[in-house]
């Protein structure tokens, strides 16, 4: 028996190495990874910067703790900042804490301003992590509802509803906060509209409530610019992000500004771990290279040649129900029981997640060859084609 709590069912595989979007087994059987550890090494695997910094801090210094100063956490948020047009940083570990600080941040938001019992208005179909307040503002109610008493304190509205959040507002006078994914990942890879995006915006403005975005699964240059943000024309209050910020380093943060930023003072929230010298000596490079090289103009061009080299393999054409996504957020509605594809893509040596029942989500490297992603591409249209073809026997 296993001495690991069962909480995930596993695919029987188990990689030993990994180079840009490949992984190995310790057979040495490659395996093109289209997942990349659900949206967290955007830069591939083994990046050399990334190894780098990994090699130079880790022999200088892994942790001190937030009670004094650390020169390299300054350094990750100027940066941070400056390619956001944010204006303050609060380090954690996970997407799961960056959601937690946007929640504490806005009820305390709320409360500065006399509101007893601040609400926040989230989206069906979110996921926002597993901690508590995270998981009771997610919209799956299958993996919420298990765990109740959920936290209190969210109005949850349909996605692209922006009547059903004027109602909210006039149901609820006590909200101060709209928390979103721009691009919701695990709820099907919905892109939500810009026009939508931009009318919360201006419903937030007006009714002095934070917008706070979700992009732990869609920043850090995976939906075609470092925040899926910036493409969708929005900026919000609130940006709580993870993942790809440490391509497989923990580390989260919260980013604040304007009125957001005025809100956590010394003792409302803190970490052991967050912000530490070595997670954010890493979180650096990720961002550094990312940003030299200005590394999310591929996520487009991998996301055209996968998708072109997947419908002309496609023969069965009348399964796809839907294909959307952002840049390198790319999701596959399909009309058939996708229980079988992660194992048929396995046996072919692709890894791709399916999300959501029926929607096949790929979340390739950024750093993906045109070749490979072509690969993936027709490999996922000929898996298809054979399970449709096995649905009609
Ligand atoms: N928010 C979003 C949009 C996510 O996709 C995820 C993880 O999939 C989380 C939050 C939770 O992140 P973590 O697993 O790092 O706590």
């Amino acid at each position: 028996m296993s001495a690991i709590m069962p909480t995930y069912g596993r695919l029987d595989v188990t990689f030993v190495r990994g180079d840009g979007a490949w992984l190995f087994d310790a057979a040495g059987t490659a395996y093109l990874d289209g997942v990349s550890g659900i949206a967290v090494t955007n830069l591939g695997h083994s990046h050399p910067a990334v190894t780098e910094a990994i090699r130079i801090q880790s022999g200088q210094l892994l942790h001190t703790s937030n009670l004094y100063h650390i020169p390299g956490q300054q350094r990750l948020a100027s940066t941070l900042t400056q390619a956001t047009g944010m204006e303050s940083v609060f380090f954690c570990n996970s997407g799961a804490e960056a959601n937690e600080t946007a929640i504490k941040l806005a009820r305390l938001y709320g409360h500065h301003r006399d509101v007893s019992e601040p609400k926040i208005i989230v989206l069906e179909g979110a996921f926002h992590g597993r901690t508590m307040g995270a998981l009771s503002a997610t919209g799956n109610a299958r993996i919420r509802e298990p765990f109740a008493p959920l936290l209190p304190g969210f109005v949850r509205c349909p996605r692209n509803d922006i009547e059903a959040v004027m109602r909210a507002s006039r149901e609820y006078p006590d909200i101060v906060a709209v928390h979103v994914e721009p691009v919701q990942g695990e709820g099907g890879v919905h892109a939500l509209d810009p026009g939508y995006l931009k009318a919360l915006r201006r419903l937030c403005d007006q009714q002095g409530w934070l917008l706070s975005f979700d992009e732990v699964q869609s920043g850090n240059g995976r939906c075609g610019a470092l925040f899926a943000f910036e493409r969708l024309g929005v900026t919000p209050d609130v940006l709580a992000t993870a993942k790809g910020l440490g391509n497989g380093i923990p580390i989260g943060a919260c980013l604040t500004r304007g009125a957001a930023s005025k809100v956590l003072g010394p003792g409302d929230h803190g970490t052991t771990f967050g912000g530490s010298p070595f997670a954010c000596a890493v979180g650096q490079a990720v961002l550094d290279t990312l940003i030299d090289n200005q590394l999310w103009t591929r996520a487009d061009p991998i996301r055209e040649t996968l998708l072109s080299s997947f419908s002309d393999t496609l023969t069965a054409s009348d399964k796809v129900r839907d294909i959307r996504g952002l840049g390198l957020m790319i999701g596959i509605e399909l009309d058939m029981d996708c229980s079988s594809l992660v194992q048929r893509a396995l046996e072919q040596r692709l890894l791709i997640n399916v999300t959501a029942g029926n929607t096949v989500r790929l979340l390739p490297p950024l750093v993906m060859s045109d070749d490979d992603a072509a690969a993936l591409g027709q490999g996922l249209a000929r898996i298809i084609n054979q399970a449709a073809n096995t649905e009609i026997e």
